[in-house]
């Protein structure tokens, strides 16, 4: 070999398997005229070059300067100089399995451009072949059984590649080269339609019959990327009762799926910032502020002013949005809370009497996974449920952590497996209320610690002792270790963040278990995951009837009218006493007095919930969290979507004196303007406590004076915002930390959280909200993996009860 000979070996891990990473390798090697070899390890992708020096050092800066596919993301690249070889010729090679490291997990990502225009040319020998991929785009998490990501080790192995597609899938130059998923007409997946007793119907093209049937009002099962969706005409208001009721989900928004962004635009108030979420290649459902005249039926979001929109994804999708309807309500097909049908036999099972036509495939789906929601807050993503798309990206940590399972909250769950430096939250479970949901849970955990070929030491879990997932990690024989559940909510936040130093945590919530058995929910924490020192809280009420309170949420209001003005404010002529009657309340009265079943709680959510049947907009909760929901629609504000937007004109905080911990706060005016806000009181303590009191008071007198109640919920929600900063403002003032950490289901509400980070902002606070994971309780997971992480790193850390008071 001669002098200028230069041979490297890079490794590289990140998303670099099912992305087209090796046939780029070897187009940019041919390129440069190096020989060598790229092969899919366990470890990551292994390149080993070599050539003229000047170009094998072109080749590293490339790969450095990140000329790689679209859907791969290096998180690390290494290299060494090693003695020539002596090469003559670039190849891939086959994949090998060695124990030991990870290789992550390519999301599944929607059709690219290229498959598409292929999809729609009548002279490709794909045109409309509903299964069309190619390195770029197409199924991955949901068809991969274990990595290495080869067809032998997904679903694809059912199918043996005609010789037309395995020319392509061979040949380097092809984009369709090593694409695991590769199929065509001859060879891969087809659909077939079948009727509601499972019988499948002659016809010479399924697609255009379901079409046919969706047009005439038909509810139809059609399988996907991740799982089934029921779908229906979403401009049918027939249509969409039949399968509300069938579905049992009277009142809760349903996620409509339209053909392009023209239509979008024609439904949907679009702007640059969502109209880029709605194109994502992960193409979540965007939560998308309605346009009045929009030409769908009012029951697909009923009491919602936000419409959940996404494009097709598949091209499955695609062409059935060909169909003569605006948009299809595409609602992931289950009962009510229970997961997502994924297999053929199941879905016939478990849909049975809902679903009226099935429009079904032969590709299995290995995991499944529902479609990911987000919504938009000054231009950055509110992850609402992390599904399709994002699972198994992990959170990259600061810290490595031993091989962890945790298991997560009791409602909206997701698991996370610890590896290394990185979190692997799964994809939404869902509530652990149903058998189906727990089975879920377990195979979840299954699949996670298979394919990252992970060994768990320990299991990190709720605090809550009554919790399936608490209740599966102490039988297990491992290590255990439980984590509050606000303290995993802050915990999670910081995660995303690196975040590992003494930080103000804020988690206003729905109710979680506490340290001292009472339900908590409106926590602020000083300190560090593992370390967290309760500060300060709103006030406790009763909750009637323990967890029925969460569905009944004029209950909360009568406990804290009861707390604090006993039986005199049913004196006042109010909604609620009318609607829920006299008698009912007094029965409430004597379940406090008498303290039946009466946990303790200050959870933030119950006083949303509290509020809201005050002002009479929601008595019985249809859905969980529709009462703090249908009291922040309410809200006339203008978009929050845009980071300066006209919502916000940023005014300096006030406080009241010199110390900001008063006992009584002036009432500030009440008149419909950005700030104005009700009276509260903190009381001072080890611990604050935020009584509700006067704000209670005000409330009252406001609908006495009936006032608008858009305004009341306005000036409720502002002082939501005005009790957090004034408390954050007392505990820098005691401890000295000035980064604000928020966290919390209360959190999804766009105006509470954009508004609450304004303020905080305007105080001086360096303000972290989530962005890679739900503040609500899809979160809980990462957190308790964090909380680990940290205790295990933390030798020598201070203790906040040493921090200086
Ligand atoms: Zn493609
Ligand atoms: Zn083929
Ligand atoms: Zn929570």
């Amino acid at each position: 070999m001669n002098k200028q000979t230069t041979r490297y070996e890079i490794i590289i891990n990140g998303i670099v398997q099912g992305v087209g990473f090796r046939p780029h390798i070897y187009r940019l090697a041919s390129f440069y005229n190096l020989h060598g070899y790229v092969i899919n390890t366990t470890k990551g992708v292994l390149i080993d070059i070599e050539g003229k020096s000047d170009s094998a050092d072109s080749f590293l800066k490339q790969l450095q300067e990140g000329n790689i596919p679209p859907l791969s993301k290096i998180i690390s690249l290494t290299y060494s100089r090693k003695e020539p070889y002596g090469y003559s010729s670039f190849k891939i090679l086959e994949s090998v399995k060695e124990e030991g490291d990870i290789t992550l997990v390519s999301p599944d990502i929607s059709i690219c451009s290229d498959c598409l225009r292929e999809l729609c040319n009548p002279s490709d020998r794909r045109y409309q072949y509903p299964f069309i991929n190619c390195t770029n785009c197409g199924p991955r998490y949901s068809i991969i059984q274990q990595l290495p990501y080869d067809r032998k080790n997904t679903t694809m192995h059912d199918f043996v590649m005609c010789p037309d597609c395995s020319s392509e899938y061979t040949d380097p130059l092809d984009r369709r080269f090593h694409a695991q998923p590769d199929a065509c007409f001859k060879c891969g997946p087809h659909v077939k339609l079948l009727d509601s007793s499972g019988k499948v119907l002659e016809t010479k093209h399924a697609i255009s019959a379901v079409k046919e049937l969706l047009e005439a009002g038909a509810i139809v099962a059609i399988k996907g990327l991740g799982g089934f969706h029921l779908a229906v005409d979403a401009s049918n208001n027939n249509a969409i009762e039949r399968l509300r009721e069938k579905k049992r989900r009277e009142e809760k928004p349903l996620a409509v799926m339209v053909k392009d962004i023209e239509i979008a635009e024609q439904l949907c108030k679009l702007n640059e910032t969502n109209r880029h979420f709605l194109l994502m290649p992960q193409r979540p459902i965007v939560l998308i502020e309605k346009k009045d005249d929009m030409p769908l039926s009012p029951a697909v979001a009923p009491h919602n002013k936000y419409l959940g929109i996404f494009l097709p994804y598949t091209p499955l999708h695609y062409l059935i949005m060909e169909g003569n309807y605006p948009a299809l309500v595409m609602t992931s097909a289950n009962i009510s809370e229970e997961p997502i049908c994924k297999d053929n036999d199941e879905t016939l099972r478990r849909l049975d009497g809902i679903a009226e036509y099935y429009l079904m495939h032969n590709r299995k789906i290995y995991q499944r996974c529902d479609d990911s929601v987000i919504s938009i807050v000054k231009e950055l993503p509110l992850v609402i449920r992390r599904s399709r798309g994002y699972a198994p990206e992990p959170v990259m940590l600061p810290f490595r952590v031993p091989d962890v399972i945790a298991t997560g909250a009791h409602l909206k769950n997701t698991v996370c497996l610890g590896k290394e430096d990185k979190a692997f939250v799964s994809q939404h479970i869902g509530d652990l209320e149903t058998f189906e949901n727990y089975k879920f849970f377990l195979e979840t955990i299954r699949h996670l610690t298979d394919v990252f070929a992970a060994s768990p030491e320990i299991i990190v879990h709720d605090m809550h002792p009554g919790y399936l997932s608490s209740q599966w990690a102490v039988e297990q024989s491992l290590p255990c270790m439980s984590v509050q559940h606000h303290e995993a909510h802050v915990a999670a936040c910081m995660a995303e963040h690196h975040l590992f130093e003494n930080v103000i945590g804020v988690s206003f919530d729905g109710t979680g278990y506490g340290r001292d058995s009472t339900i908590w929910g409106s926590e602020f924490f000083i300190g560090k995951p593992g370390l967290f020192l309760r500060a300060a809280h709103l006030d406790y009420a009763p909750m009637p009837g323990g967890e029925v309170a969460a569905y009944e949420p004029y209950r909360m209001a009568v406990a804290y009218l009861y707390k604090y003005f006993g039986s005199d404010w049913l004196q006042y002529p109010l909604e609620l006493i009318e609607y829920i009657g006299s008698k009912k309340i007094r029965n409430i009265f004597s379940l406090i007095e008498n303290r039946i079943n009466c946990p303790q709680t200050c959870g933030c959510g119950r006083l949303f919930d509290a509020v809201s049947s005050l002002l009479g907009i929601r008595y019985f909760n249809k859905y969980e969290g529709q009462a703090p929901m249908e009291l922040e629609m309410l809200l006339r504000h203008k978009d929050i979507e845009c980071r300066d937007g006209p919502m916000s004109p940023r005014s300096k905080a006030q406080i009241v004196g010199a110390d900001p911990c008063v006992r009584h706060q002036r009432h500030k005016a009440l008149e419909d303007n950005d700030n104005s806000h009700y009276a509260f009181e903190i009381v001072d303590g080890a611990c604050l406590v935020v009584s509700l009191k006067s704000l209670f008071a005000d409330i009252i007198n406001d609908i006495v004076q009936k006032k608008d109640k858009s305004i009341i919920a306005l000036l409720f929600h502002n002082t939501i915002v005005e009790i957090i900063k004034n408390i954050c403002v007392c505990l820098r003032t005691r401890y000295g930390i000035n980064n604000a950490v928020l966290s919390g289901g209360c959190f999804q509400n766009k105006y509470l959280l954009s508004k609450t980070v304004d303020e905080l902002e305007s105080a001086g606070f360096m303000v972290y909200c989530h962005q890679q994971v739900p503040p609500n309780d899809g979160c809980i997971s990462l957190g308790q993996v964090y909380t680990l992480a940290c205790k295990l790193a933390g030798d020598g850390r201070d203790n906040p009860n040493s921090l200086s008071l």
